[in-house]
């Protein structure tokens, strides 16, 4: 018996390994999912940021893209300067103070305007990763609010 343990170590290692990396590649994109997302005290769950264009008074808006785990959302927040997604894959949930909950799509664009109460995020069983646009820099400011409660996210 001894001497098949050692086997058996290494085949649930590998099977939970392989999960593992099945579940990041499901959500890869071209641009990389980034690191653990340094915002993160304002976010319920595991997400990354990879930025794309930082903000600068050139272009005037920031651009990066933030990858969500399956239950992970923002908390409520706002945009002074509005905000723009771009749902590359899975599937995730967006809602606005008061609206219903969408469903989110590859290929969705949500058009958040400006000081609108709203959270963004995966859906439960899915992972979902978006562009994120914070347009009319340097006049927007994000005032972060309270996480979006087990009762409010479905
Ligand atoms: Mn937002």
């Amino acid at each position: 018996m001894r001497k098949f343990l050692p086997i058996l170590f290494l085949i649930s290692f590998s099977t939970i390994a392989g999960a593992q990396e099945m579940n990041k590649s499901e959500i890869d994109t071209i641009f990389g999912r980034g690191e653990p997302n340094p915002y993160g005290r304002f976010f319920t769950g595991q997400t990354y940021l990879k930025m794309l264009s930082a903000k600068d008074d050139v272009w005037n808006s920031s651009i990066g893209n933030v990858t969500f785990e399956p239950g992970a959302r923002t908390n409520w927040h706002k945009h002074s300067g509005g905000q723009i997604l771009l749902v590359l894959d899975g599937r995730g949930r967006y809602q606005e103070r008061g609206g219903e909950i969408r469903t989110l799509h590859k290929g969705d664009v949500v058009r958040i305007a400006p000081d609108v109460e709203h959270w963004h995020g995966a859906a439960p069983d899915a992972w979902m990763t978006h562009i994120s646009i914070e347009t009319n820099l340097p006049h927007n400011a994000s005032t972060w609010l309270e996480p979006v409660s087990e009762a409010e996210y479905k």
